[in-house]
């Protein structure tokens, strides 16, 4: 069985320490992952630090120019790719292709947005002043990236840093670092200076403490659970140290009586059961509105009975594995609360399979209680909870009745509702009519305690720049 090393200072390194990765669709161990000491997470920060030096000044061009040598690496491998990433999360092949296109995307588009740190010049207020505002790389930066979406999530930090003239050190989520591995491989391949992109791995909240509290480490850029976020915020207090947070989401739909019902239908599939509804701008909650609500439940069930359940490597399988077997519980005690608490089942609600296995019947509920675990936490499964509204007015105030605000899904053909619900919607991201609003080219984040910051578009490589005020008297 293969064990995979850390990418420490431009070496492949493998530890005597290692962790099983897991093929969620089976259970069985499919390869071992190096581990490291914070020890080994300070010296790797030491390096990065030495790399800044060299890398900031490395110009915007050829920054990019080694972001689209990645790119092309992992092209060639993309194949590669899709099969690692499917081992190790469980997702459809397919999907994993989906990702590894998006990876690209990325890294093509800080590629481009590497020669774009724009400054700028200030009028002065007084005579003989010159006020000029220049962008610079903030330093260090320190990656933490979940297991969902395993190689996307950390090339949209990775990329956007490096871009900036950052350096990068990446600590991915345990369940799944095969894939950092391989992008890991596609640096290297690429020729990039040692020490300005790293890997390592080992405990989350050793790594982390070595992150928060090392004075080299200039910025820490996390995706992950709300849970988690907190903690960071508690960590970085103590040192002032800037976060960027990509946290949870509880996202609902809103499908008005004006929507086109087939495409309603369609998007709610995508927003729900796309990556096996772990993905955190997954729909959490949706609410219809009564004239259109007994047709769209109706159309909705019959998609979704028709959903193939297998493993990711199968053909034709829309709903892989959950992680593992825990997250089908977590899910299966969603359910069975929300039917206590009232809701009706409408198709699904069983696990898959054998006993211990990770798969979940994907599932419909109705009548769901506002105070149903599922309606207030992420249930992270292809659970979907439908309920019905009548007024414009009560479909904004349940969707905002969350804590969380990362995205908001509106189907409608009314363009001054779509307007106004734009305006009125908690939401760092809003598809009208659109179940994938995520582009590179635009920002990605949440409000509320869904995050701080964005990540993509413009604001993605800002994240990791400074922004300095120069001001001249000249005679
Ligand atoms: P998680 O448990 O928070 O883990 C995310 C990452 O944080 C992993 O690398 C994990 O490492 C690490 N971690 C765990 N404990 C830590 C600690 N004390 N300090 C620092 N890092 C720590 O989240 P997950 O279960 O992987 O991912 C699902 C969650 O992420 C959901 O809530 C989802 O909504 C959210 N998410 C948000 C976005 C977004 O863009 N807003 C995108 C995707 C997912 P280990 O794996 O080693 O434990």
């Amino acid at each position: 069985m293969k064990t995979h090393p850390l990418y420490l200072n431009g070496q492949f390194v493998t530890t005597d320490k290692t962790i099983p990765v897991l093929n969620p669709a089976t259970g069985e161990t499919v390869a071992q992952m190096s581990v490291c000491n914070r020890s080994v997470v300070a010296q790797a920060l030491a390096d990065a630090h030495t790399a800044f030096q060299t890398w900031r000044h490395v110009v915007g061009k050829t920054r990019g120019d080694f972001l689209l040598k990645i790119a092309a690496e992992v092209e060639r491998r993309k194949d590669e790719f899709a099969r690692a990433i499917t081992e190790e999360n469980g997702k459809p092949l397919a999907q994993s292709a989906g990702e590894i296109g998006m990876t690209i995307d990325h890294l093509r588009w800080f590629a481009e947005e590497a020669r774009r740190s724009y400054g700028r010049t200030i009028p002065p207020q007084a005579d003989g002043k010159r006020h000029v505002v220049i962008k610079t790389p903030i330093g260090v930066v320190a990656a933490i990236s979940p297991w969902n979406f395993p190689l996307v999530l950390a090339v949209r930090k990775v990329a956007a840093a490096l871009a900036a003239g950052c350096t990068v050190v990446l600590k991915p989520a345990s369940a799944t670092p095969v894939c950092a591995v391989l992008f890991a491989e596609c640096v290297h391949a690429a020729g990039l200076p040692k020490g300005a992109f790293q890997l390592v791995a080992g405990s989350a909240a050793e790594i982390a403490a070595e992150f928060l509290e090392n004075p080299r480490c200039r910025k820490i850029t996390f995706t992950g659970s709300t849970e988690v976020g907190k903690k960071l915020i508690a960590g970085a207090a103590a040192h002032v140290k800037p976060l960027s947070l990509e946290l949870g989401g509880h996202s609902p739909v809103l499908i008005f009586d004006d929507a086109d019902l087939a495409k309603a239908v369609e998007g709610t599939m995508i927003a729900k059961y796309r990556n096996t509804g772990q993905s955190c701008i997954a729909a959490n909650r949706i609410y219809v509105q009564r004239g259109l609500a007994e047709k769209f439940i109706a159309t909705l069930v019959e998609r979704v009975k028709a959903l193939k359940v297998g493993a990711g490597t199968e053909a034709g399988v829309d709903i892989g594995p959950l992680i593992n077997a825990a997250a089908v519980d977590l899910a299966l005690k969603h359910i069975a609360d929300a039917q206590a608490k009232g809701a009706k089942l409408l198709c699904g609600g069983k696990r898959h399979g054998n006993a211990g296995s990770a798969f979940l019947e994907p599932t419909v509920l109705t009548g769901v209680p506002g105070a149903s675990l599922g309606m207030c936490d992420e249930t992270f499964a292809p659970v979907a909870y439908v309920n019905i509204f009548d007024t414009e007015a009560e479909a904004i105030e349940r969707a905002n009745d969350t804590s969380y605000g990362l995205a908001a899904y509106v189907f409608t053909r009314d363009l001054n509702r779509a307007f106004r619900l734009m305006d009125a919607l908690e939401a760092g991201m809003i598809g009208i009519n659109d179940a994938i609003p995520t582009t590179s080219n635009a920002p990605f984040g949440g409000v509320k305690q869904s995050g701080w910051g964005r990540e993509l578009g413009t604001e993605g490589m800002d994240a990791f720049l400074e922004t300095k005020h120069a001001s001249f008297v000249i005679s």
